[in-house]
């Protein structure tokens, strides 16, 4: 392989796998009878749901993922449908991520069926990034009777870009001067994370390749995309800082944050405002660890020590201020029995899932106007938090309240607020 020598981070060290039609390749490991046969997994064979995987031979028929079960079996009648069995696949992603750990502890699970690895540094003891990937290959084909494409790349955007570039069983290299080679002459559609929406946004501006997305002016981007204009310039040029993250998947099981209050309280106004408080700092944090939740629970503990968690659920993942304040408040006035004082008050986030880096960023971006505006809304927030410390901006309402409120994690239950009430 040739070497760039000086140029850190321009080495083709990270390897995004990425499994081959894998709930299918998995049912036909699992029954051989079912090799070379037009194999589609489904949620429900014979209900309304759409096809999860279809294997190679399907997809010689049409047979696509996400297509409804009843075109797949007018398009492929002699197709196996089956129904999928996910915890089987769960485990054989398991031990496919012990292989790769045994290359590099760099590993992050991306998806059921893929991973990215980081194996800078390895190459003295497995020789570089072709050379494990090349082996990696063979011992999953040998170990599983399963074949995977592979990109290996200096960032996860190019590798991930690779890995899809010869399927199935390919092996791609994309090095940082093959940008303008590989990259550019493709639509912008084709680049990972580029929805329908923004590839129509790009086209009204006269872009429609990743080329002369790579050669718009970044303010131009900026000002129609805001943020995402520099993440579609970085990506377009082939430039994606994200690290390979192993640390993305032990996510926690919730987030949140409670307080206790410097005097017992019953006053409505009172109680809300610190939950709008309480719901921006888990949505932040959720935001910080690029989290969504699906979950949101409120905890109340009464001036007897009497306390009661009641959860719901969202119609959709969310890491939004105003989503967690909302489903808090719902729960509170529901649940609070009035004139009833309130010693301590707690909103959790649960139901997490990764919000994977940019590929999230534009995914929301992609999603309906009012998460767009919620996104810039909250980015601009963020930024200004980041710098100027928590407390540089409060909602409005939350303005009288003296101070920002000292928060404390689940770990100190037992700590009384010093902050003085408003009101
Ligand atoms: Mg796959």
């Amino acid at each position: 392989m040739r070497r760039q020598g000086s140029c850190a981070g321009s080495e083709p060290t990270v390897i995004h796998i990425d499994m081959d039609a894998f709930f299918a390749a998995v049912e036909q490991q699992a029954h051989p009878e079912l090799r070379g046969k037009p194999v589609i997994v489904c949620g429900d064979p014979d209900g309304r749901g759409v096809v999860s995987t279809a294997s190679y031979e399907a997809r010689a028929f049409g047979v696509r993922s996400a297509m409804p079960v009843k075109e797949a079996k007018r398009l492929c009648p002699h197709g196996v449908f089956l129904s999928s069995r996910l915890s089987d696949y769960a485990a054989v992603s398991e031990r496919l991520l012990e292989v790769y750990r045994r290359y590099t502890p760099v590993v992050e699970p991306f998806s059921i069926d893929e991973a990215f690895l980081d194996v800078a540094g390895c190459e003295r003891l497995h020789g570089d990034a072709v050379a494990i990937a090349r082996n990696i290959k063979e011992e999953v084909r040998r170990g599983f009777g399963l074949t995977c494409s592979v990109g290996v790349a200096p960032n996860k955007f190019l590798a991930k870009m690779a890995s899809d570039m010869q399927k199935p069983d390919g092996l791609t290299v994309i090095r940082a001067e093959d940008v303008p080679r590989v990259i550019w002459p493709l639509p912008v559609r084709k680049l990972y994370g580029v929805g329908e929406k923004t590839a129509s946004a790009l086209a009204s501006m006269g872009i429609t390749t990743a080329g002369a997305l790579a050669e718009a002016p970044v303010e131009v981007l900026v000002a129609r995309f805001g943020v995402m204009g520099h993440i579609l310039h970085d990506v377009a040029n082939g430039i994606d800082e994200s690290p390979v993250d192993p640390g993305m998947w032990e996510r926690p099981k919730s987030l949140g944050r409670e307080i206790t209050l410097a005097e017992d309280s019953a006053d409505e106004e009172v109680l809300t405002r610190h939950l709008l408080s309480l719901a921006e700092q888990v949505a932040r944090r959720l935001r910080k660890r690029g989290l969504v939740a699906r979950t949101v629970t409120l905890k109340l503990r009464y001036s007897d020590f009497a306390t009661l968690t009641r959860s719901r659920t969202l119609d959709e993942f969310t890491c939004y201020d105003e989503d967690i304040y909302r489903a808090s408040v719902e729960l509170f006035r529901t649940n609070w029995t009035r004139s009833r004082k309130v010693r301590l008050i707690g909103v959790s986030a649960s139901g997490l899932a990764a919000s994977h880096d940019y590929t999230c960023q534009l995914a929301l971006f992609e999603a309906p106007a009012t998460h767009e505006r919620k996104r810039s809304l909250v980015s601009a927030l963020d930024r200004v938090r980041d710098r100027f410390g928590e407390g540089a901006i409060t909602r409005a309402s939350l303005i009288d309240v003296a101070g920002p409120a000292r928060r404390h994690g689940p770990g100190r239950n037992g700590d009384r607020e010093k902050e003085r009430q408003g009101g």
